[in-house]
């Protein structure tokens, strides 16, 4: 892929997009100068995978991205990340949200986070199983975290050719989603993220419920590891 295409392939998933459906375009692994094509072209969130990886882009590039968070995030790694994150996508345990409201509390801020969901049939997959997701909720403590505010889920379907598994795998994320929006946060505006979809499997994630998909290869082409 070069620069142009890079355009092309944004701007033809922006435009396939269904009004409300926000889109985190995935540059892990991609360099800055594809970033900045990107940017140029109006793309403003943009997602990242790793803390070290992230920081160096951070300096490199304009300071009105939206950086979404959606690796895995080890609790020591917060504290690098917490000064300019938008929205942590992966949170999978208390223990990380209670960091994360730490590190938020230093930085005199207020961080959005959504809850990853593990409902993917792949063992390695990470995440809270739906049960751990509810009973995170339910035991409550989350409620005592000022600066962190839950505002969804985030989801990946089983890396798999059966587009029936994936459409069932997200349409029970959306049912959690409902099911806690109305027992937890049904006052709540902010909880409104539904981050399912990726750049094979995000037509099937909007036809059930995702209003943000987070796409890397298709538009910046196969990833060099
Ligand atoms: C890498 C990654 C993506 C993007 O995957 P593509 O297949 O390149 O679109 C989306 N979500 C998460 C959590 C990822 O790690």
């Amino acid at each position: 892929m070069n620069k142009e295409q890079v355009v092309n392939q944004l701007q033809q998933i922006k435009d396939s997009l269904p009004l409300g459906v926000h889109l985190v375009a995935v540059s892990k692994f991609r360099p800055a100068e594809f970033i900045r094509a990107a940017y140029d072209a109006g793309q403003r969130i943009f997602g990242e995978s790793q803390e070290k990886e992230l920081s160096l882009k951070v300096e490199e590039l304009p300071n009105d991205i939206q950086w979404h968070f959606i690796g895995h995030l080890q609790t020591n790694k917060v504290k690098y990340i917490a000064r300019y994150i938008s929205l942590i996508e992966s949170v999978d345990s208390l223990k990380l949200l209670k960091e994360i409201n730490k590190q938020a509390i230093k930085n005199n801020r207020v961080i959005d986070v959504l809850l990853e969901l593990h409902v993917a049939q792949e063992e390695t997959k990470s995440g809270l199983t739906p049960d751990d997701c509810l009973a995170l909720l339910e035991e409550g403590e989350w409620k005592l975290l000022s600066n962190v505010r839950i505002c969804g889920l985030m989801t990946m379907a089983s890396y798999c050719p059966d587009e029936q598994q994936i459409a069932s795998e997200f349409a029970r994320a959306h049912q959690l989603f409902n099911k806690i929006k109305e027992k937890y946060f049904s006052d709540k505006e902010y909880f409104k993220y539904r981050s399912w979809g990726m750049s094979g499997d995000y037509k099937i994630a909007i036809e059930h419920g995702a209003n943000l998909v987070r796409i890397g290869t298709t538009i910046f082409g196969e990833r060099e590891y």
